[in-house]
């Protein structure tokens, strides 16, 4: 076979070689002609426009013109050097600006010189100004592939000081597709790009880089971004029926003693029905002899808690340990006595280990773990250490927990070729997409019901200027015997700014809630674990009226008589968060009130984000406005560990009905063959070997 065209190193396209190929190497991991065809334009400008100088603002986009050089000046010295020329076309003239690269500028751009222009006009000192525009020499013009909209690459600092400007990139993305277009090797076959009536590829490639017209464009994009989220799909799936195959779990086989005791005596308050089917859910998965990779989505206050109880309950009846794991020790101490009160009857153990558990108790808890005296563990990333050694460990949960890496250390666990079952619990809902994209291998559960009598959360946002009215309120509530959170933004722990903010916002609630009358208490990330706890206690017992926190209340707190959840500088809060912190309050049968407090000046966005908190309390609509806003890369991030996939076009965000279509694709697909064994499904297999070869590894690794 001949060797593909696509993998040939990068320096031996005309116009690249060693150095700049080095450069694109380092600074976009573009290594092969193949690598350079993939690395798509983030936008595309219509460039049949030439603009008369005259009619240039400073309000216009990227522009096009042609013009002669009148003169050039240099100004500055040293490092603030710069230089200005000023070009004419008769109409008007206009400077073109720079910085950097000044000498090989001033060799190219003399008195007397024709030009065309590309830059994006900026007003400075109220002259119109280019800075560092694109020049090219009218009659030195390469001749590049006709096309109705022109790419716009992006490009590094480090590239654009070595003049690889997006212009540059362009012309090699010209002379690379009039070599390999026609020759481009299909990786669809006929049937699926018949059936969905796509373009070929070597058109689609084309048509992205040099659109022929919009239409064209529109169909290579949505071809591009479906290749791509089908075979993410495909990999996925793939891996997901495998794995079933390959691990075995431990058998829960009954449902024992304890569980029944404690679902007939000890059960707080009657099960919602959606807690009832997850679980059965669960149930059905532990019982099964395969091991379970579950996620349980519920918005907060949905009633997790006793979910995971009532599983470990299982766990333990079928003669196993099960632990809890919360990402803050004040969580996992809140789990660890709630535990302790709905279990108090029952004969069974339960223990707590967090970073400032003392060595001592330590050293007994270890000895207990491996003897099987403890049945339950809970507590926080210490239980993932190496020397927290468990008998028989049957079952972990890991509470308000986002990160997919977490979820793969607790394979560490494995013993006789069997892991414990997970189950993994999140507040911050994922959208449907994400949720099957990212945990594309992962079971996933929803608690879509609140438990009964919680009426809805009203949400206002109020401007700072109208602090008396807010502290009015406040009296209001606390002589109705409520409680009150006041929550401050924390960016980083470090930030002293964050602190005097924090500290400042303390003081100025004390003067208006003066003691003896009112308790103020205060939590903050900086303040000594047993601080903390006392703080919290203040407030959980209900002597302090107010509690002043960061955001170390964002997860899990359980106060139900706390009414109000004030929020202030809410614009330094993304979406999500908002809503885990208002998820704090309305937990008992009142009414109870969100208050975002902003300034006045706020950003469009910020804007967009305190009507969407106006406007819903259904966590699901947050989590998709918020990926809407924001894109999934914050979210892709926090899971890199276990996202093994770059996306070069799609966007989980936008794209999700491209998504849950190439999905069903990939499904009809694998049901028919799931190993991709069959002679017609070859180019499948080859292209995911080609395209996720780490996934593979990864497979195996689990
Ligand atoms: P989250 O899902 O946010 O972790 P929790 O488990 O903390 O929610 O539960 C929130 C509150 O709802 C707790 O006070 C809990 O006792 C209560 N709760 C849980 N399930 C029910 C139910 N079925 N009926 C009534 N209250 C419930
Ligand atoms: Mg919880």
């Amino acid at each position: 076979m001949k060797a593909d065209i696509l993998e040939r190193d990068i320096k031996f396209l005309p116009g690249v070689g060693p150095k700049r190929a080095e450069l694109l190497n380092k600074e976009l991991k573009i290594c092969s002609f193949g690598d350079l065809l993939y690395y798509f334009p983030y936008k595309h400008v219509d460039r049949t426009r030439f603009y008369k100088i005259s009619q240039i603002s400073g309000d216009l986009p990227y522009i096009q013109f042609e013009g002669q050089i009148t003169r050039v000046d240099t100004a500055g010295g040293g490092r603030n050097m710069r230089l200005t020329a000023h070009i004419s076309d008769g109409t008007g003239s206009l400077e073109l600006v720079w910085f950097r690269g000044l000498k090989w500028i001033k060799d190219l751009v003399k008195p007397g010189k024709k030009f065309l222009v590309y830059g994006k006009p900026t007003v400075f000192n109220n002259k119109i100004n280019l800075v560092h525009p694109e020049m090219e020499d009218p009659e030195k013009q390469e001749k590049t592939i006709n096309s109705a909209l022109q790419s716009f690459y992006i490009t590094s600092e480090k590239l654009k000081n070595s003049f690889i400007t997006s212009r540059v990139i362009q012309k090699m993305q010209n002379r690379l597709l009039s070599l390999v277009y026609g020759k481009i090797a299909e990786t669809l076959p006929d049937t699926l790009i018949n059936r969905l009536d796509l373009p070929g590829l070597n058109d689609a490639l084309l048509n992205i880089h040099f659109p022929q017209s919009i239409e064209k464009l529109k169909k290579a994009e949505n071809r591009l971004k479906f290749e791509e989220l089908f075979y993410l799909q495909l990999s996925i799936l793939k891996q997901k029926t495998g794995r079933k195959e390959k691990v075995k779990g431990f058998v829960f086989g009954k449902v024992g003693a304890l569980f029944n005791k404690f679902y007939n005596d000890h059960l707080p308050f009657e099960l919602t029905a959606a807690q009832k089917r997850v679980m059965r859910e669960i149930r059905k998965d532990t019982g099964s002899g395969k091991q379970m990779n579950r996620l349980l989505q519920g918005d907060v206050g949905s009633g997790k808690t006793l979910v995971a109880v009532m599983s470990m309950l299982i766990a333990v009846d079928n003669g196993f340990q099960a632990c809890l794991m919360a990402p803050t020790e004040i969580l996992a101490s809140q789990h660890f006595s709630t535990l302790n009160k709905i279990l108090e009857k029952l004969p069974l153990s339960v223990g707590i280990l967090t970073g400032s558990t003392r060595k001592k108790e330590r050293d007994i808890l270890h000895r207990q773990l491996r003897s099987g005296e403890l049945n339950i563990l809970v507590g926080t990333h210490a239980l993932i250490e190496e020397s927290v050694q468990f008998d028989e460990l049957g079952l972990v949960v890991i509470d308000e927990q986002h990160r997919f890496g977490v979820a793969q250390r607790a394979r560490m666990w494995k013993k006789n070729h069997s892991i414990p079952h997970m189950l993994v619990m999140t507040a911050t809902p994922i959208p449907r997409t994400l949720a099957m994209t990212v945990y594309g291998d992962l079971e996933v559960s929803v608690i879509d019901e609140l438990p009964p009598g919680r009426k809805p959360i009203v949400t206002s946002h109020f401007f700072d200027t109208k602090r008396e009215r807010l502290f009015g309120f406040m009296r209001k509530q606390i002589g109705l015997g409520k409680q009150i959170y006041v929550v401050y933004p924390l960016i980083s722990e470090s930030e002293k700014m964050d602190y005097k903010d924090l500290e400042d916002g303390y003081l100025s609630i004390v003067r208006a809630f003066p003691p003896p009358d009112y308790v103020v208490a205060i939590v903050h990330g900086q303040m000594k674990p047993e601080n903390k706890e006392t703080g919290m206690q203040q407030f959980i017992s209900g002597r302090a009226h107010i509690l002043v926190a960061t955001t170390v209340i964002e997860v899990g707190v359980d106060v139900p008589n706390a009414s109000v959840m004030v929020i202030e500088s809410a614009e330094r809060f993304g979406l999500s968060q908002l809503h885990q912190l208002r998820g704090r309050v309305g937990r008992g049968a009142d009414q109870s009130y969100c208050i975002l407090m902003t300034s006045h000046k706020l950003s469009n966005e910020a804007r967009q984000r305190m009507k969407t908190m106006v406007g819903t309390t259904d966590g699901f609509e947050i989590a998709e406005a918020d990926l809407k806003l924001r894109g999934p890369g914050d979210l892709e991030g926090t899971m890199q560990s276990g996202f093994p996939f770059e996306l070069k076009i799609s966007n989980l965000g936008r794209d999700s009905r491209i998504l849950e279509y190439a999905r069903q694709q990939a499904i009809i697909i694998l049901d028919a063959d799931p190993v991709l064994g069959k002679p017609e499904n070859s180019i499948y297999s080859r292209q995911l070997k080609k395209l996720h070869p780490r996934a593979e590894d990864w497979s195996k690794i689990s």
